[in-house]
């Protein structure tokens, strides 16, 4: 069965070209970059290389770029090390109520030891208040930290001036960038941005590797501690083909963007109206203009989204639920009931994230089963048939 892949913010497909300058570094060019001799030090040399394209693609310099396990590695090490450093005991960051987990329950563990954190709010497409955050800074802040753009609903964040505030209150500024770097632009300049985490996997790269930009002087403690890899900062023997197949996917995501967005908002968009022209009680969540490109996150009413994903996985296609609670977790999508959308819609959800490799047949095939299969389960649904007996 073939399958149709619309799940590309949970990760994405490795582009043949980056497992090609991949493999080599499995076969042939296993040296460890940290030895003497020239068999090692061109590998010391091309992951510095890579160093220069990540650097640029951000605006930052190469010496700011630290390689990561990947996401949930660099908002450890930007959040747990903040709060750590120069600390007194006494520390306050915020962060929003919609980050992914690799944020949150880092946060619970630094509550647990003491940090005092704020979590804010968001309106109901998914956008914190810049008026809130000013409000929350306070003497003893040390840090803030908003995503970028949310994994469920796609919402971007005012980040150019969620830094700049944070500049003007001298309080460093990190911002979760694993949805929106690849898919986006992003200029740590002039986005007033201090700390930066990014994943290789969310845009075409291997799993398992990613970087944490760290503005320099900032004086970010180590978080892994061993040898004297990433200036010290990071100990560990390099991913050297992970970090090449990062460079690969990078410098594809960076000349591809404009041309894949303008294909991705075209396939997103043929979704969503037909979604809305032709299921009756379903809504698109999150912000319309605020958004990645290939996000489309929809409840419909009166189901289980994890009932449809079951059907839609039948087919062979592949999406996510927007609520934990479909995915066995018992609880209502955290993002979903920050931004107020009631528990009985928010069971209903289902993300589809569209990457630059679908096509407007996939695209149609998936509207198509979607259609049909909310019509069967509304078909045995009582709270449908109850609705329908009261109001239609
Ligand atoms: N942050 C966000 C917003 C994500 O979407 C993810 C992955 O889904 C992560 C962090 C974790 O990244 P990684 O899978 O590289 O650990």
């Amino acid at each position: 069965m073939s399958i149709i892949y619309l799940d590309h913010a949970a990760t994405t497909p490795v582009l043949p070209e980056v497992t090609e300058a991949m493999l080599p570094y499995y076969k042939e060019r296993y040296g460890n970059p940290s030895g003497i001799y020239q068999f090692a030090q061109h590998r010391k040399k091309e992951i510095e290389n890579v160093r220069k394209i990540l650097a640029e693609s951000i605006n930052a310099a190469p010496h700011e770029i630290y390689y990561t396990s990947g996401g949930t590695e660099a908002d450890n090490w930007a959040l747990k090390c903040s709060c750590f450093m120069g600390s007194t005991g006494k520390t306050h960051m915020i962060t929003t109520k919609i980050e992914h987990h690799a944020v949150l329950n880092t946060c619970k563990e630094l509550e647990n030891r003491g940090t005092k954190v704020t979590y804010l709010n968001v309106d109901e497409n998914g956008r914190i208040s810049l008026k809130e955050l000013e409000k929350a800074i306070d003497s003893g802040t040390v840090l803030v930290s908003v995503m970028f753009a949310n994994n469920e609903v796609g919402t971007i964040e005012p980040i150019k001036e969620a830094g700049y505030l944070c500049k003007k209150h001298g309080v460093l500024f990190h911002t979760d960038a694993v949805q929106a770097y690849g898919h986006i632009p992003i200029d740590v300049e002039k986005m007033n941005i201090d700390m930066l985490s990014v994943s290789a996997h969310k845009f075409n790269g291997p799993k398992g590797i990613g970087f944490l930009y760290i503005r320099e002087g900032i004086a970010l403690p180590s978080y892994i501690h061993g040898g004297g890899q990433e200036s010290g900062k990071r100990a560990g023997t390099e991913n050297v083909a992970g970090i090449i197949g990062m460079g690969k996917a990078a410098e594809i995501s960076q000349k591809r963007m404009e041309e894949d967005n303008r294909k991705l908002l075209h396939l997103r968009e043929h979704l969503i109206h037909r979604f809305l022209r032709e299921i009756p009680y379903c809504r698109i969540n999150g912000d319309r203009k605020n958004r990645l490109p290939g996000n489309c996150n929809v409840s419909f009413q009166f189901i289980d989204g994890g009932s449809l994903l079951i059907l839609l996985d039948t087919a062979g296609i592949c999406a996510s639920a927007g609520s934990a609670c479909s995915s066995g977790e018992g609880a209502s999508s955290h993002v979903l009931s920050a931004m107020g959308i009631p528990e009985e819609i928010a069971r209903g959800t289902i993300r589809f994230s569209i990457g630059a490799q679908n096509t407007l047949e996939e695209i149609d095939e998936a509207a198509d089963y979607v259609r049909e299969n909310v019509k069967k389960l509304r078909e045995t649904s009582a709270e449908y048939e109850d609705y329908q007996n009261k109001y239609v």
